[in-house]
């Protein structure tokens, strides 16, 4: 989803004496990136909520803020499985961290031009319409229906990743003529070996 280019605040120099919690080596992942075939499929439902499904949803917000996204669905990390990890807070607050497996939009409202990237399609934009407001129902990592709201953004971002999921990328809501331009300039990328 929209990748946000604000740099990363310098980090603080670490306190010797403050208890360090135990951190877990995260897995970064490589990002696909358009024209691999898993973007462009369905993702399977997911069944199984076990710790596997919890390191891999880890890794996933590992891999998204590495590369400043605010949102990662499995496909672009070459999975197609239901499952999207979105913060809009960009790692700013921790309990921004929104995990949805096998989500579905079930309520949309209003509309909302606004730009928009993808971390697969790295270096292009768009302007996508998009609802205001939407409701989401998915499953937590325990395997649990929840509902959530989202508005502007993070609707925004909810509607992109779930879109992900079925796969849809934003270039099939921009117009033609856009999405040609955008797909000639990648070709071209392509040829010079550069995407
Ligand atoms: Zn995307």
């Amino acid at each position: 989803m929209p990748d946000r280019s604000t740099s990363s605040e310098p980090t603080e120099t670490p306190v010797t004496s403050a208890p360090e919690t135990p951190t877990v080596a995260r897995k970064i992942y490589p990002i696909v990136k358009y024209g691999d075939p898993v973007l462009e499929k369905p993702a399977k439902p997911i069944a199984k909520f076990d710790a596997e499904l919890e390191e891999l949803a880890e890794d996933m917000f590992a891999t998204m803020y590495g590369a400043q996204g605010i949102g990662l669905a499995a496909p672009q990390i070459g999975k197609s499985i239901r499952i999207a990890v979105v913060d809009v807070t960009s790692g700013k607050n921790p309990e921004a961290k929104i995990v949805l497996v096998n989500p579905e939009v079930t309520h949309g409202e209003g509309e909302k031009r606004e730009e928009e990237g993808c971390l697969s399609i790295p270096g292009f934009r768009g302007y996508v319409i998009r609802p205001h407001f939407v409701t989401v129902k998915a499953q937590n990592l325990k395997g649990e229906w929840f509902e959530i709201r989202g508005e502007d953004l993070l609707a925004r971002a909810f509607c992109h990743e779930i879109d992900h999921l079925n796969g849809i990328l934003f270039l099939q809501h921009l117009s033609m003529l856009k999405r040609d331009l955008i797909k000639r300039k990648i070709k071209k990328l392509k040829k010079q070996g550069e995407w």
